[in-house]
């Protein structure tokens, strides 16, 4: 129960040992192009979402790289090892980059993002993270996202953890670039990225004065390519074909459970884990009402490390959980309940192993 990859349905691991097909030809194309509709339903949106062998952060450096050249300006929200991490992407690609920071955990007051995009017209994007993993919070993506579209600027969300979990909306919220992978509230195997681009943003590529360099993260050589083959070879490189198929499997289980249900079933599993973790005395990293639906970010009693707290669980429960993040990383501890490991049975035995640790350690339950 990291916060991905997780564990995945049978019987979407069962599509990886399938034997191979072809990545082209009509057949191939049809699946392709199905599992793109499926993803776009998941996404909420009407393009088509691009998805090839990579991980997240292939799908947030084509973002980065495809849109803007260097030295351009952007806004980054940074309240959690994610966001900071958007920030280094970005940097790493020559641009200017104005971080927003807030406490891990905490949300940005929107009033910071108004003010600081009006006091930069130049700026030209805001990127965000939605489900911030280190923290386990879910940002406030239609409030930050509004603001964004209201001054006119591109919004590049990083949705790794939070699709297919809960709402992403990127149409809706005008979202320009969105980038998540198979790994997490997909439900598939890791290895494909997922990034969906919207009309704006094709526009704003085709507008830079200087091509885009490079080739394989090129966003809009995968556009063309994809307008030119369509029908036959949805891209120019080999598909990791079984991912694909087990992706699709993954979008056909949560499609068919609907998504609504989805999502209120991982916030309620998320809401009684958190209820139970206070009830022992445990303090949360995500602020009260911001507790996402994928992961929960758990403050470690004192004197005891986040490494040492895992490898105690995973004794006494056989459940594997995470430290955290960044500087804070063995002073927090990491638990995913995402897709097939969202089961009250396995958080019920987790918060069992977690009561009794506790026990062990002070003869109290409290933990402050
Ligand atoms: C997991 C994660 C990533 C990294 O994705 P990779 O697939 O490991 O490259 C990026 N952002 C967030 C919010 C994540 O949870």
């Amino acid at each position: 129960m990291i916060p991905g990859p997780t564990d995945y349905h049978p019987a979407v691991l069962a599509e990886m040992s399938r034997p191979m097909v072809s990545h082209y030809g009509a057949e191939w194309a049809a699946t392709f192009a199905f599992v793109q509709a499926q993803l776009g339903q998941v996404l909420g949106t009407e393009s088509e979402p691009f998805l090839y062998a990579g991980s997240g952060h292939l799908g947030i450096d084509a973002a980065f790289h495809s849109l803007f050249e260097p030295g351009e300006r952007i806004i980054v929200v940074e309240n959690g090892h994610f966001g900071q991490r958007l920030s280094q992407i970005a940097r790493s690609h020559g641009l200017d980059v104005t971080p927003l920071a807030a406490r891990w955990g905490e949300p940005l007051p929107p009033a910071a993002l108004r003010a600081a995009l009006a006091a930069s017209p130049d700026v030209r994007a805001v990127a965000l993270v939605h489900l911030e993993t280190s923290s386990g919070m879910l940002n406030p993506l239609p409030t930050l996202a509004a603001i964004v579209k209201e001054a006119g600027r591109l919004l590049i969300v990083d949705a790794v953890s939070s699709a297919g979990l809960a709402p992403v909306d990127a149409d809706a919220c005008g979202v320009d670039v969105l980038i998540t992978a198979s790994q997490k509230g997909l439900g598939a195997p890791p290895g494909l990225v997922v990034v969906s681009v919207s009309e704006a943003a094709w526009a704003a590529m085709r507008a830079r004065h200087s091509p885009i360099t490079g080739w394989y993260n090129n966003l809009l050589l995968w556009r063309e390519y994809a307008e030119t083959q369509r029908g036959y070879q949805p891209y120019f490189i080999t598909m990791p074909v079984n991912i694909v198929r087990a992706l699709q499997k993954s979008l056909e289980m949560i499609l068919s459970e609907g998504l609504a249900a989805r999502f209120e079933r991982h916030a309620a599993l998320a809401n009684r884990f958190r209820a139970g973790l206070e009830a022992l005395g445990l303090e949360l990293v995500a602020a009260r009402g911001y507790g996402s639906p994928g992961v929960t970010a758990i403050r470690c009693p004192p004197g005891l490390s986040a490494s040492r707290w895992r490898d105690e669980l995973l004794a006494t429960t056989g459940i594997l959980v995470a430290p955290g993040l960044g500087p804070e990383a063995e002073r927090v501890l990491r638990v995913g309940h995402m897709g097939y490991n969202a089961r009250w049975e396995l958080l019920d035995r987790l918060l069992d192993g977690i009561e009794r640790s506790l026990r062990g350690r002070s003869g109290s339950s409290g933990a402050k």
